[in-house]
């Protein structure tokens, strides 16, 4: 019988896991992910539990079936889809937030719980999760672990490497292990929750998580500005660093993204507009007070129009509308190469007028937006069908000059399957050698999302 040994697995796995292993076409929301690449798995399979996490292992183990974890399917590189007959487990079922300590300021949740299902949860404690992708209202914390997700808040806060004490790990096989100690400071292993954050699926399943948490911060302020020359954003932002100012986010919107978000909101501010920034101060009353004077100061010394807002509310309402950026960028085309690239603060504008010199050269629109206060542009290449080829083109001048300015192709998405290309101009062999070499101690048959992030 063909597939002899995928057959049996399969009835391992459903008599382990029952209604909750889907196979053929109930696997059909899971052949996909914000990468639009499509891929059957084998079957998907849905534990409750790590007990049921630690047999899957060892099926995959004993039946060498590549495995993918997979928390909400938003990874824009492919790194949550499966592998040729391999099987999806996903945490969607293990979404639970296990324990609080507030005088520790630690939690320990399920890889499955939604970012934002975290931070509604510490709430009402003064309690405070800072890590915020975009995607937080979908995107798990497991995902968000495994891809070192950042988000806004980078800027002030860091992103999700900074917050994660301890990670248990499942590896193929079942064996469990812990990579740290759910404590403040550990020096005694190598850095093994650091290896696990960023792994994309590569090196162990999560079942566990601690997280370090901060108090709420006592008030926030908001503004938003529009600016009729495009570069002039990143000249305040680097006005107010040089001031010895940390806005907690600081949000660049280019003429790209407002042409896309006018064709969706059909708002005028859009129209006659270059570019925007969203800038939010937090912390405590008095500091934020004395930082919006001195933002208010800039802004009208350079007559740029702005608002300003101070209640919960308005602010997250604001916010959405940067958020509508990523969704809307279908009115531009069809399909998006979508890249986040890094580079030094400094060199942003220089990299700004090469996007714009390349949108010229190929004629497609190419979106430039992103946490400008880190260095993080998400550049995306619009297309059609026919034009695939001109968009890689512009994907790699752009990419070439990143490396030129002394930076790297992604802050936050990841390698996947859609960027190895890049990782193996990226990296030096070196690098390469050790990854390959870390990658074997943890998964020796190479089962684990084995065509992801290593060239
Ligand atoms: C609209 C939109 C906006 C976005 N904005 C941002 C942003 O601002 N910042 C940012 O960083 N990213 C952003 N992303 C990308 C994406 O949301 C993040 O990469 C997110 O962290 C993925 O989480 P997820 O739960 O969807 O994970 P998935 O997409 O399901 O998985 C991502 C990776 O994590 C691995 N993984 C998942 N669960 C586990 C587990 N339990 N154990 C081990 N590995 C696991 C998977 O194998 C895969 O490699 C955005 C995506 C979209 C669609």
């Amino acid at each position: 019988m063909k597939n002899f040994p995928s057959q049996q697995a399969l009835r391992k796995l459903k008599s382990l896991l029952g209604k909750r292993l889907l196979t053929q076409e109930e696997c059909l929301v899971y052949t996909y992910d914000s990468s639009l690449r499509g891929i059957w798995p084998l079957a998907v399979a849905l534990p409750e539990k790590k007990e049921e996490v630690i047999e899957i292992l060892k099926i995959a183990e004993d039946f060498k079936i590549p495995v993918t974890p997979r928390g909400a399917g938003t990874s824009t590189t492919g790194s949550s889809l499966s592998h040729k007959n391999g099987i999806v487990i996903s945490f969607t079922r293990m979404n639970r937030i296990l324990e609080l300590n507030q005088e520790e300021r630690i939690v320990k949740v399920e890889p499955g719980v939604v970012n934002k299902q975290l931070k509604d949860f510490l709430k009402p404690y003064g309690l405070f999760y800072p890590p915020d992708p975009a995607s937080y209202a979908f995107s798990t914390i497991g995902g968000n672990v495994a891809t070192a997700a950042g988000g806004p808040r980078g800027l002030k806060y860091g992103t999700t490497k900074d917050y994660v004490l301890d990670i248990e790990v499942v590896l193929p096989g079942g064996r469990l292990f812990h990579t740290g100690r759910p404590v403040l400071k550990q020096a005694v292993n190598y850095n093994l929750t650091s290896l696990m954050i960023g792994s994309e699926g590569t090196l162990g399943v999560f079942t566990e998580i601690t997280l370090k948490l901060l108090p709420l911060p006592e008030k926030r302020m908001l503004f938003v500005s529009f600016h009729q020359l495009e570069e002039e954003p990143l000249s305040v932002i680097s006005a107010l660093l040089l001031k010895g100012l940390t806005p907690c986010c600081a949000e660049f919107v280019d003429k790209t993204s407002l042409k896309a978000l006018y064709k969706v909101k059909k708002d005028k501010k859009f129209k006659n507009t270059q570019a925007m920034l969203f800038l939010e101060l937090d912390g405590r009353k008095e500091e934020v007070k004395k930082d919006s004077e001195i933002v208010e100061k800039i802004l009208n010394s350079l007559k740029i129009p702005f608002f300003k807002a101070e209640e919960e509310k308005h602010i997250e309402e604001l916010w959405e509308l940067r958020r509508e950026i990523s969704p809307a960028t279908k009115v531009l085309g069809k399909f998006k190469i979508s890249n986040d690239v890094v580079v030094p603060r400094s060199q942003m504008k220089t990299l700004l007028k090469t996007v714009r010199k390349i949108e010229e050269e190929v004629r497609l629109p190419i979106l430039c937006f992103g946490h400008a206060g880190d260095g993080n542009f998400h550049i995306n290449i619009m297309h059609n069908e026919e034009d695939k080829g001109l968009a890689e083109l512009a994907r790699k001048k752009i990419i070439q000059k990143v490396w030129k300015l002394g930076g790297t192709f992604s802050g936050e998405h990841g390698v996947g399957y859609t960027k190895r290309f890049f990782a193996k101009k990226e990296l030096s062999p070196l690098e390469i050698e050790i990854m390959k070499k870390i990658k074997q101690a943890f998964d020796p048959f190479n089962l684990l999302n084995p065509e992801v992030k290593i060239p």
